[in-house]
């Protein structure tokens, strides 16, 4: 039998994909999202579980052709019928099985599949299916070249002030409304740009923004920028910023730019690049429609309804409040009750604040939002999951120690032969 993906054998048994999950956590079966697919003895131990399950339910729908035949003994008919003498068998739990898996997997491939699975591992036919979502867009360059005053000129024109009129507080990223729809910058000093670019292999953001101050040119720090948006593999936009300066000479930093090999649109390049005034605001809205149009080109997407998953951008001990983390929402939704589980800890979510510091509820993809609950602060650049109750968030937590041993383990092991083979 070939393998099966999560979600169609869910669908195939009738129960809901946070169940199937549950259980393969509980079987230490280790999984990236509910297009995983499962072996077959996975699948048989799946199916043990859920019979037994079953046996102890008398109304399981499993029961009902039985329980039809004989439908006055309804509280009888279950244990009868469901404490078959090999339990484990596959042929026991769900007869439908076998033949509906064809159909089902046609249903896969023709997108009638909801939830975040096509964003993980599914082929791209289903993209279609799951909406657009904001850029998520990085500010990089030399120092003193103007980032910070770029992005504060763009938070101040482009965010809407706190109803309650309190202070924002610097929480690494913010959310800006432009004529072209919602644009999120992360808003980290310095080299943090460069971890959250990339945080754990796995990309925050989108989009790299390189300032180039027009009375400098391109400084080492700008070419470091360059290379980090180019490993990361996101298109990059470049800024050159200060052009309200009397030595502003935009037209070395463009033939500067021809020699790192980024070659400007009007040059015959395909690098976009954008004369800006992090001072008196000029070009700054040419800047956000060339964010907006390399984000369409990219077509970005991600899945409201599908498997929570976030980055942690920044963190800080808040006297008052405790822990507060900013954390970007990548797919799924998060609300307030949510178990998050970030490294080996998980916390329970008393409140989330979007960037300005609202109180909300829930926070969809390309949302950074501020987190109150976590019990220690959480490191930046860490991949935070959910969970629905306490259970699940230990069983999460205790897969990832479980897997940091074994890894640990099999280092150590390595190490230890290596040193026998190298002899006294
Ligand atoms: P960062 O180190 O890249 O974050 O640079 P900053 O934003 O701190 O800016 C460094 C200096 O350049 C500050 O004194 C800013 O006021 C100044 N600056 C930034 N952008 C502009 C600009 O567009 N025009 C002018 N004239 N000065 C700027
Ligand atoms: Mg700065």
């Amino acid at each position: 039998m070939s393998k099966v993906r999560i979600y169609t054998l869910a669908k195939d048994l009738s129960v809901d994909n946070q169940k199937l999950l549950e259980i393969l956590d509980s079987l230490g079966v280790s999984y990236k999202s509910v297009s995983s697919t499962l072996d077959e003895d996975t699948v048989d131990a799946i199916k043990g579980i859920l019979a037994e399950e079953s046996a102890a339910t008398p109304s399981a729908p499993t029961d009902s052709q039985a329980a039809s035949q004989t439908p006055a003994e309804s509280t009888a008919a279950p244990q009868l019928q469901s404490a078959p003498p090999t339990p484990h068998h596959k042929d026991d739990v769900t007869a439908p099985t076998s033949n509906s898996v064809p159909s089902t997997a046609a249903q896969a491939a023709s997108g009638q599949v909801s939830s975040a699975v096509a964003v993980q591992e599914a082929p791209p036919v289903q993209a279609p299916e799951i909406p657009h979502r904001a850029p998520v867009v990085t500010i990089m360059g030399h120092v003193d070249h103007g980032k910070t005053s770029l992005l504060d000129y763009i938070r101040k024109t482009k965010v809407a002030a706190k109803e309650a009129g309190g202070i924002t507080q610097h929480v690494g990223a913010f959310e800006a409304q432009t004529s072209k729809g919602r644009i999120v910058f992360i808003d980290t000093p310095g080299h943090e740009a460069f971890t959250t670019i990339r945080a754990r292999g796995a990309n925050v953001a989108d989009i790299a923004i390189i300032v180039v101050a027009a009375d400098d040119s391109i400084m080492p720090q700008t070419r470091e920028a360059i290379a980090h948006a180019q490993a990361a593999k996101v298109p990059l936009i470049v800024a050159i910023n200060k052009i309200d300066l009397p030595q502003a000479d935009v037209e070395r930093v463009k033939t500067d730019l021809t020699s790192v090999n980024l070659v400007p649109e009007e040059y015959g390049g395909d690098t976009v690049v954008v004369p800006v005034s992090a001072k008196t605001g000029e070009g700054v809205e040419d800047l956000l429609e060339y964010i907006s149009l390399t984000a369409e080109l990219e077509d970005l997407r991600a899945d409201p309804k599908g498997e929570f998953s976030g980055v942690v951008i920044e963190s800080k001990v808040d006297k008052q409040s405790g822990v507060l983390a900013t954390v970007m929402v990548q797919q799924g939704t998060v609300n307030v009750g949510d178990f998050l589980v970030v490294g080996e800890t998980y916390g329970k979510i008393k409140a989330l604040m979007d960037s300005a510091g609202n109180r909300i509820k829930s926070a969809g993809p390309s949302t950074p939002v501020q987190v109150l609950g976590f019990s220690e602060a959480p490191v930046s650049g860490d991949k935070v999951a959910s969970a629905s109750n306490e259970h699940t968030a230990r069983e999460k937590v205790s897969v990832r120690v479980d897997t940091r041993r074994t890894v640990e383990e099999a280092r150590q092991k390595r190490k230890l032969s290596l040193e026998e083979m190298m002899g006294p």
